[in-house]
């Protein structure tokens, strides 16, 4: 990496040249301060993502791609920094619009809603080879002297892995609830499915308090679930899932719909829920800036939705609350644009477009002539029907 970029990134400087570390930041903000400046501000500096409202280029994402593809931009990407990365993902190797991986992968079912959505692209794309990570957790921390790359769903500002779509977007692989034990469902699918969910109660009709369900997957969340305890009437936050406490039974998405205001919180990296719940037409209220996934960035705090910082404590989360209930034009206001935002731009057809553009881009930067390998085999369409889940 630049050093340049490293110091600017280490010191969580944001420039022009939009460093890796220069994600979304919510500037932080009193809760002891009306928050309707912030949104008066954020609507005078929203400019729309895309010059053609159907964002044919996927432009509304295109940013995101620039600023992390950057630190390879100078140096480009070699056939050793490939090697280095290998074992921290799986390997995928596109050759004259055909994909191939090598055979044995950790997590095949998430490998196959990948290579879903990557299957019908492939014959757009260059010749790439490219990692693949398909754990949780991010793989290139920042500053480690490791500079990837690797593709992972979910980064903090900590971590220089090259965002992707994830997983979760095509069908079968993403966490399992109980009545979608395949995963939380297609992503076609579950838009048409919450966007039905929305139309069926209006914002007058929606019950006026915050609503959360989820596992304990990061202590984050106990502030609001302590909250609830104490104020009912204001907040109803409980724990799908929690070692040795209780617990509740699971809400669907579409359940969400609901109620006015709807949490999100980062767990273990950042959390699926945030674009079905934007769906709802009810206030998002996103806690926390620490994890990413590749289309945050074009949402934007108080456009979109509320930024709540990460160590909000039960009293200022009451005292919002609060205050929201007495905007309650801004806040119907702030909930119809995050769902628009979401249902214009947030397409499977936008998220096919950002592996195609972000694969185009980082092909660019490859050093050398990707070849076949011995062992590898090539990713057809039935492969996901053939597994065994
Ligand atoms: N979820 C849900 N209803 C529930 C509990 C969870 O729809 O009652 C969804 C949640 O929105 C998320 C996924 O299931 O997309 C996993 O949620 P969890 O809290 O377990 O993990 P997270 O990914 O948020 O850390």
């Amino acid at each position: 990496l630049p050093l340049a970029l490293l110091l600017l990134c280490a010191f969580q400087v944001c420039s022009a040249s939009e460093g890796k570390c220069c994600a979304n930041h919510v500037a932080p903000w009193n809760f002891s301060l009306d928050f309707v400046p912030h949104i008066l501000h954020a609507l005078e500096q929203y400019r729309p993502c895309s010059s053609q409202p159907s964002d044919p280029d996927c432009e509304c994402h295109a940013l995101t791609i620039r600023r992390d593809l950057g630190p390879y931009a100078e140096a480009g990407i070699t056939r050793a920094m490939i090697s280095q990365s290998r074992r921290l993902g799986v390997v995928y190797k596109v050759i004259d619009g055909r994909i191939y991986r090598q055979p044995e992968v950790p997590h095949p079912k998430r490998c196959a809603d990948v290579e879903d959505m990557l299957l019908g692209i492939a014959v757009e794309l260059p010749n790439v080879e490219f990692i693949l990570n398909v754990c949780d957790w991010p793989q290139v921390p920042f500053l480690s002297g490791f500079t990837g790359p690797v593709f992972s769903h979910s980064v903090s500002h900590q971590h220089l892995d090259i965002m992707c779509p994830a997983w979760s977007f095509s069908s079968v692989s993403g966490p399992p609830l109980q009545r979608f034990p395949h995963g939380i469902g297609q992503w076609g699918h579950m838009r048409r499915h919450m966007a039905a969910a929305a139309a069926q109660v209006s914002w007058e009709h929606k019950q006026p308090i915050g609503f959360f369900r989820g596992t304990r997957s990061s202590t984050e969340r106990d502030t609001l679930v302590r909250l609830s305890g104490r104020s009912p009437d204001l907040v109803d936050a409980q724990y799908t899932s929690n070692v040795g406490a209780e617990t509740v039974d699971e809400v669907p998405f579409s359940g969400h719909c609901q109620y006015k205001y709807l949490f999100n919180f980062g767990g273990i990296t950042a959390s699926f829920r945030l674009r079905h719940i934007l769906l709802c037409k009810s206030l998002v209220l996103h806690v926390g800036d620490q994890w990413q996934e590749f289309f945050y960035s074009s949402l934007k705090p108080w456009v979109h939705y509320v930024p709540v910082p990460s160590n909000a404590t039960v009293e200022s989360l009451e005292q919002l609350l609060v205050d929201l209930r007495l905007h309650d034009d801004l806040a119907e206001e702030i909930a119809e644009r995050g769902f628009q935002f979401v249902w214009q731009h947030l397409r499977l057809q936008d998220v096919q477009c950002y592996w195609r553009n972000l694969l185009q881009e980082y092909a660019k930067l490859l050093k050398y002539r990707v070849e076949q390998e011995p062992g590898f085999i090539e990713v057809r369409k039935q492969t996901k029907a053939l597994q065994k889940f």
